[in-house]
This record gives C-alpha cells, sequence and structure tokens, in this order.
C-alpha cells in the first residue's frame, strides 16, 4: 500500500495533504509513504523533516509510481499522476460542483475520486472533516485580515490623551467560520453581533457574548435542511433580512460574511446601497467571495473600495495559515484512512454510509448522486 503526497500545484496554493506526523502514522499503519519534493516548503515543512519522519522523498514521477492512493489538498491535473495504480484513490478537497470537468476526466482515467469535502456531518467524522477544519481557521485569519486593513484599533482604550471607542463587528453566517470569527473579533475587544438563517444559532452567537441580529420568523420558513446546512431563502424571507440588516450595518466598522449554501452560488447579503450607508473607513470580510460572493462588487483575490469602504476578497483564506491548516487537513486524511483500515488487507475499506457520500467516481464512471442528481 503505497501514499502518495503530492506538491499542490494551484496557484496560491500554500497548503500540503501530509505532514511528518501523519506520514509517520500511516507508516505505523503499514503503508509505505512517498512525498514529492518541496510540497511542504510553503507550510514551513522542509523535505528532510519528511524523510526522517520515513518518507521517500522524490520527484513527481517517483512519488505517484505505482501509488494506491494520492492525497492532496486539492485535485491532482489527472495527466501529472497517470504512473498511480489503476483504480487509485485521490483523497482531496475536489470542488465537485465548481470543477466537474475534473471529475470527469477522473472517471476516464479510471480512478476513485473521493471528495473531502462531502464528508456526511456525523458525529463519527467530525475529526474527517476538512470543512470544519479549515472555515475555523478561516474565520480567525477573515478578523486579522479585517484589523490589518481597518484604520483604527478594535478595542476600547482609556488613555490620558482621551477614549477610542470599540469597533463594532457584524459576523453574517453563523457555521463554523463565523463562529471562529466572533470568538476572534471578542478577544481582539470589538463589539460583536452576529446573524444566520438558522434560528439555532442565536444560542451559540449568545453564547460567545455576542448579541443575535436575527429576522422574527416568517412563516413556513425554517432555514436550516438536511445535515443542519441553510437551504435557499424565500424572497419573503431575504426582504424582511435585507431590511433589517439595512439598519444594523449601516452602524458597524467591520463586517464578516460567511454565508455559503452547499452546491450553489453564495447568497447576496450586501448590496451596493448598504455598503454606501457605511461609515467611510470600514471594511468588509468576504469569505464566500470565491463562490460568488455575499457583497456586492467584493472580488476574488483583491482588496477593493466602494463608497470609501475597503472589501477584502482574498482567495484561499486558509491557505494564508498554511503550517496550522495544513497540520489539521493532513490529520482530517489520516483520521479518515485509518478509521477504515483493514489490517489483513493492509488497506483502506470504505463502508457504505460514508464511502456513498464521498465517492464521485468509480469504474470509469461518475458516481455521486449529488453529482448525477
Ligand atoms: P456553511 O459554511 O455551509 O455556511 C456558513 C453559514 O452561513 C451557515 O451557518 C449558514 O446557515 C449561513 N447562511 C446561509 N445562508 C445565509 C443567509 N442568507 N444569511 C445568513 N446566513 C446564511 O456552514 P458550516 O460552517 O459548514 O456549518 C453548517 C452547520 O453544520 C453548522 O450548524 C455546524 O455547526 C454544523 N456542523 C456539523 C458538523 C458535524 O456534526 N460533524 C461538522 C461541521 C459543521
Amino acid at each position: 500500500m503505497k501514499i502518495a503526497i503530492l506538491r499542490e500545484q494551484a496557484a496560491g496554493e500554500r497548503r500540503v495533504s501530509g505532514t511528518p506526523e501523519t506520514v509517520k502514522k500511516f507508516k505505523a499503519l503499514g503503508a509505505e509513504v512517498a512525498v514529492e519534493a518541496g510540497a511542504g516548503l510553503t507550510a514551513s515543512i522542509a523535505d528532510a523533516d519528511y524523510a526522517a519522519a520515513g518518507a521517500a522523498v522524490g520527484d513527481r514521477a517517483a512519488t505517484v509510481a505505482g501509488a494506491d492512493i494520492i492525497l492532496g489538498v486539492q485535485g491532482p491535473a489527472p495527466d501529472s499522476i497517470t504512473g498511480a495504480k489503476p483504480g487509485a484513490w485521490i483523497a482531496a478537497g475536489l470542488n465537485p460542483f465548481g470543477d466537474r470537468a475534473r471529475v470527469d476526466a477522473y472517471a476516464a482515467a479510471g480512478f476513485e475520486a473521493l471528495a473531502m469535502e462531502f464528508m456526511p456531518r456525523i458525529t463519527r467524522a467530525q475529526s474527517m472533516d476538512i470543512l470544519s477544519s479549515q472555515s475555523n481557521l478561516s474565520g480567525y485569519k477573515a478578523v486579522l485580515d479585517a484589523a490589518y486593513e481597518y484604520g483604527r484599533a478594535f478595542p476600547m482604550m482609556m488613555t490620558a490623551a482621551g477614549t477610542v471607542s470599540a469597533a463594532k463587528c457584524f459576523v453574517m453566517g453563523v457555521g463554523v467560520a463565523g463562529l471562529q470569527a466572533i470568538a476572534t473579533a471578542r478577544r481582539l475587544g470589538a463589539q460583536v453581533s452576529a446573524t444566520d438563517v438558522r434560528a439555532a444559532t442565536k444560542e451559540q452567537i449568545e453564547s460567545l457574548g455576542a448579541k443575535a441580529i436575527f429576522v422574527e420568523k416568517v412563516a413556513g420558513i425554517e432555514g436550516e435542511g438536511a445535515g443542519g446546512y441553510a437551504t435557499e431563502m424565500s424572497d419573503e424571507y431575504k426582504a424582511a433580512q435585507a431590511e433589517l440588516v439595512s439598519s444594523h450595518i449601516a452602524k458597524q466598522d467591520i463586517v464578516i460574511t460567511t454565508a455559503l449554501i452547499p452546491g450553489r452560488a453564495a447568497p447576496r447579503l450586501i448590496t451596493d446601497a448598504q455598503i454606501a450607508s457605511m461609515k467611510p473607513g470600514s471594511v468588509i470580510v468576504d469569505l464566500a467571495v470565491e463562490q460568488g460572493g455575499n457583497v456586492e462588487g467584493a472580488v476574488a483575490g483583491e482588496v477593493v473600495e466602494r463608497h470609501g469602504v475597503k472589501i477584502v476578497g482574498h482567495r484561499n483564506v486558509p491557505s494564508r495559515l498554511a503550517a496550522d491548516t495544513s497540520a489539521l487537513f493532513a490529520r482530517n486524511l489520516y483520521n479518515f484512512l485509518s478509521a477504515f483500515w483493514d489490517k489483513e488487507k493492509n488497506a483502506p475499506v470504505l463502508d457504505d454510509e460514508i464511502g456513498n457520500a464521498i465517492r464521485l467516481t468509480q469504474g470509469g464512471k461518475v458516481v455521486n448522486e449529488r453529482l448525477l442528481g
């Protein structure tokens, strides 16, 4: 059983899918591990550290040659892994809705592609969940990015020269990233408020010491769909939410948006008119910018200014904390493969619940129902 850890090729991707820690753990399971030279450099891991952990460090061709399982943060280009075993697994973040052509190419090449972002949100899979581990650090980093762009202090400061008032920070979308953003903004001393479409988040917001800003219930609307994710909201709900947000947002210094709906474009939460109502010097961070953006005018990969308000649209925010996010990503992959490790076969054997959820391709075909439906 050979596991390959590749150097990421996507522009701006600084993370790596394996660390010396997980190399050692895979070896302890009985696997052989190969690492592409330079794979960890942007996450502060030297080739020598992988070698010391027992990995064979070599070029891409040698790393992939005869591999049974290829690990990645993002999916490797299909033509760069042709030397792997027929039917080899690719376990990575595969962006199945955003990059369908690549999924089809994996199928055509006979790979079994496993999309780690399709991991079901069930208790036993929590330690395998890359969305949670990466979102958590994104939420933290979003607040630091806001603080960096903001020309004022976050905490209230009482000085001999007078008082500096606390920044008002509003978090929209209170999933994993939003909760961490609330906690981080609170630690920095901001006055924090937050909103979500899922009523269950009200208690979570308040338990972190922030103010919950909620639309009164509109008849027939629940907001929470399968697996605790948000569902698309009705026009009536969207109008009520926009009105509430409009009045609240005009008083904010910092807004962090994190709202996502799986498989769809991110919901638009902030319009240009709402941006114009904010004070000059305010900052908005749009964590959903790569999924279409929560904020009108946000540009992926740029910090733009509209009406004197900075709109931060960094791409791949987890990659901006590559050492920590890589360590967690690598553990997610190890936790996943080791949970299914069959000692006699010296290989992982997936069960149906998780296998059917994450398997995109098998036997030359696309098999995942979320892609077929
Ligand atoms: P996400 O990244 O899919 O979305 C971020 C947040 O945006 C969500 O809270 C969502 O409700 C919210 N949102 C969507 N549309 C919105 C709108 N129009 N206005 C305001 N907010 C909007 O969410 P996530 O971080 O992946 O978490 C989703 C849920 O899954 C949470 O309840 C989380 O605690 C839960 N979860 C469970 C597990 C597990 O049990 N294994 C693991 C991770 C997360």
